[in-house]
């Protein structure tokens, strides 16, 4: 990292990991949910069978940022400890890091103080699914201490998008342009970035793809089926500045955001290659169009975890995560494929009663209230998938909730 004050940046752990392990076990672990893994995944309860997917809940990346979290606590006892953002989209492990003492720079639990008023006295670690190039060239003009507790598999995005760039091709993210893993990832085709490898002599071109139908629509302009204009339109706001279709749309690099569906990702780069394909040729096609799967390994993990337990007989899906989290929505949107009654809760609160149920509707962006959402059978067969920044903390009270609400003995779940 040419330029960069190492002693101000670090990546690897401060070696505490066994004075902060007790507490983060305390926080996040769970008795139940150890139970139910010991159980083959089925815990069943008379009334009541809860069964969990093989691969569930934190992953490796979201476990070395709550550890990295608490041992710079311990590392840094008096400083003034800050978040760029949420750390990973969980709240209860966001409330917890701010019990900690951690201030939030931005996003939904931020305080009062911006990155000009920080100074080299002050800790700052960034999130686990990384920070804009800007921000953190920012940060690195204060003068601050900087933790990275960046996923490495968001890094490898990075990478790719930055070869793309020094290539010479648009970076097409398969992602949600919004969202910060993705706003971080394009903003790494940036010229200037002291914190990345192959330093690239001009900004690249990008452009991020929502979904199948956004692919549809830039496949309909290689073919020459849409104009410039009407492209430029649908895009706004999810291209690079100076985004001209008939340059950047020449040749070009796909990615995704770490946590998309992977069946889609695949998709996506399917149809944007067959239509390079047919107006370029099979060798026009090769030269012009690359290719690269980084849908990370944990979310790939619990997609197809999750396809195994959607192959049993359910009665009834709940999907636990943050709202915020896309890989926790793409678990719904799973399982809501295949026609089952599914919801993503936030944590057991939000099964008020059998009568009502709090829940993301994915379809509306919106919190909302499902009524007489609870199966009246018995036996009843439910299943939990829990994305990759869930606690089993939280995991593990809504078996509780659930046992409660389907009248199971309190000894059922010993
Ligand atoms: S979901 Fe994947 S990319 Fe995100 S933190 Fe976990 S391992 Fe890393």
């Amino acid at each position: 990292m040419a330029g960069v004050d190492t002693r101000a940046f670090r990546r690897t752990s401060f070696g505490l990991k066994l004075v902060v392990q007790p507490d983060i076990e305390r926080a996040f672990a769970s008795q139940v949910i150890d139970r139910i893994r010991a159980r083959d995944f089925v815990l069943e309860m008379g009334p009541l069978t809860v069964r969990l997917p093989h691969s569930f809940g934190q992953c490796h990346g979201v476990e070395r940022a709550i550890q990295l979290a608490f041992e710079t606590r311990e590392r840094f006892p008096s400083a003034r400890l800050f978040l760029t953002d949420e750390i990973v989209h969980n709240p209860a492990v966001n409330r917890r890091l701010q019990a900690l003492g951690y201030q939030y720079l931005d996003g939904q639990y931020a305080g009062t103080l911006a990155v000009q008023d920080l100074g080299p006295d002050d800790v700052v670690l960034l999130p686990a699914f990384g920070v804009e190039a800007g921000l953190l060239e920012a940060l690195r003009q204060r003068g601050v201490q900087i933790v990275d507790a960046v996923c490495g598999e968001v890094m490898l995005v990075w990478k790719r998008v930055r070869e793309y760039a020094r290539d010479g091709y648009t970076s097409v993210i398969h992602g949600a342009p919004r969202h910060q893993e993705t706003r971080a990832t394009v903003s790494r085709t940036r010229q200037d970035d002291p914190f990345m490898p192959h330093q690239i002599d001009a900004p690249g071109a990008w452009m991020v793809v929502r979904g199948l139908d956004d692919a549809a629509q830039v496949a309909r302009f290689v073919r020459g089926l849409c104009s410039a204009d009407e492209l430029q339109r649908r895009f706004a706001g999810a291209v690079s500045p100076g985004f001209n279709a008939h340059h950047d749309l020449e040749r070009i690099g796909i990615a995704n955001q770490t946590t998309m569906l992977a069946s889609e990702t695949l998709a996506v780069q399917e149809l944007l290659r067959r239509a390079y394909e047919e107006r370029y040729g099979a060798e026009g096609a090769a030269a012009r169009v690359r290719l690269a799967d980084t849908v990370c390994s944990a979310t790939q993990d619990r997609q197809d975890a999750l396809v195994g337990l959607l192959g049993e007989p359910l009665d009834l899906l709940l999907v636990i995560g943050g709202y915020n989290s896309a890989n926790t929505g793409h678990l719904l949107d799973l399982a809501l494929s295949r026609g089952l009654a599914a919801f993503h809760v936030e944590g057991a609160e939000c099964l008020e009663s059998t009568q009502s149920l709090q829940h993301w509707d994915r379809a509306a962006g919106r919190i909302a209230n499902a009524r007489d959402w609870w199966p009246h059978k018995q036996p009843l067969d439910v299943g939990i998938a829990a994305g990759a920044s869930t606690p089993d903390a939280r995991i593990g009270e809504l078996v509780v909730r659930l046992a409660e609400l389907a009248g199971c003995p309190p000894a059922a779940l010993h």
